[in-house]
């Protein structure tokens, strides 16, 4: 009996230290993860180095989760840095250049020419053009800026949008006489939204159209309800965007080949302002383009009323 009642005891001894170990591993195990992830905030804060993760333990779970978690919130803001550091690096590359050309002119004019008449007006031409594009790039800059911190100015009323477009379409004409500027159909619809904003995101489309298509091409601009969104469409004949840059015209900066863009001008913000003003009046924008076909735009915004298709 006593035998029994001493091996009783032994046995619960015996466990209790079994547990007792086993605590202490999981718990060393636990705590050398927690001392991980400290470590590695510290080293984030100390030295912006977003490049290193945490190692993901195979359990328990809760500790994983938090893992991944952690390594996954990591990711997201050393893409956003860099977003941001890209961002920075080709807006003063772009505000850069005409700074350059101007200073060109200037020094060659201080240095030797002030006195010849085909030389200033040639400095003056060219640095009117170079002052007039970083005036608008500055303005785009902040419209962008002023757009992610959600202060966009913003005064929304019911817009006719048929009378916008028909409005876009004779200030378009007459800017360009060598493009034909037609539309097929424009519907009577009604939209909440800022006409201010609104125009100056069709006029971005149609300006990309006149500049991507030859003289001689067409681009028509077409209006119509659909259930309960507005469809517009800019359809061009122009010169086309690869498929495989389709998804990224919308980045900032971003132009299909630089090469072209020598011609045409421009800094890649037009399309990113575009998104930026149908985001803010809740729609949304897709590209329809084959190479040297053209390119078609459709928008769609939510209608003011509920109208059938
Ligand atoms: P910006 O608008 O700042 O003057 P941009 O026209 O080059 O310059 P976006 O309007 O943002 O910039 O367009 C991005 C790129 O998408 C253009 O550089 C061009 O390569 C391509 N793209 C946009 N619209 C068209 C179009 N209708 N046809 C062909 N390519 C287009
Ligand atoms: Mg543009």
């Amino acid at each position: 009996m006593i035998n029994k009642a001493w091996l009783f005891l032994l046995a619960a001894v015996y466990c209790t230290w079994i547990s007792k170990a086993i605590g202490k591993m999981i718990s060393r195990k636990f705590v050398g993860q927690v001392n991980q992830m400290t470590q590695l905030a510290k080293v984030i804060a100390d030295s912006n180095d977003l490049s290193k993760r945490v190692a993901i333990s195979d359990h328990p779970d809760e500790l994983s989760n938090l893992e991944e978690a952690l390594n996954g919130m990591i990711t997201r803001l050393e893409d956003a840095f860099e977003k941001q550091k890209r961002f920075v690096s080709n807006a003063s590359h772009e505000l850069r250049t005409p700074v350059s050309v101007m200073q060109g002119y200037l020094d060659i004019l201080n240095a030797w020419g002030k006195d010849d008449q085909e030389l200033l007006e040639e400095s003056l031409q060219s640095m009117t053009e170079e002052t007039y594009h970083m005036k608008s790039l500055i303005e785009n800059l902040l419209f962008l800026a002023r757009a992610d911190q959600e202060r966009l100015l913003y005064e929304p009323q019911t817009i006719q949008l048929n009378e916008l477009i028909d409005k876009l379409i004779k200030d378009t004409r007459l800017i360009t006489e060598q493009r034909i500027i037609k539309s097929d159909r424009n519907e009577s619809v009604k939209i909440i939204g800022d006409p201010r904003l609104i125009l100056q995101m069709l006029r971005a489309l149609v300006e990309n159209s006149i500049k991507y298509t030859d003289p001689g091409g067409m681009i028509r601009i077409n209006c119509e309800r659909c259930g309960e969104q507005a469809r517009v469409e800019m359809i061009d004949d122009g010169i086309g965007i690869p498929e495989t840059d389709q998804e990224r015209i919308f980045d900032r900066f971003y132009r299909v080949d630089s090469a072209r863009h020598k011609k045409t001008g421009g800094s890649g913000l037009g399309l990113s302002l575009v998104k930026k003003i149908i985001e803010r009046h809740e729609g949304d924008i897709e590209v329809e383009s084959a190479l040297g076909e053209g390119t078609k735009m459709i928008i769609v915004l939510p209608l003011s009323e509920e109208v059938e298709c």
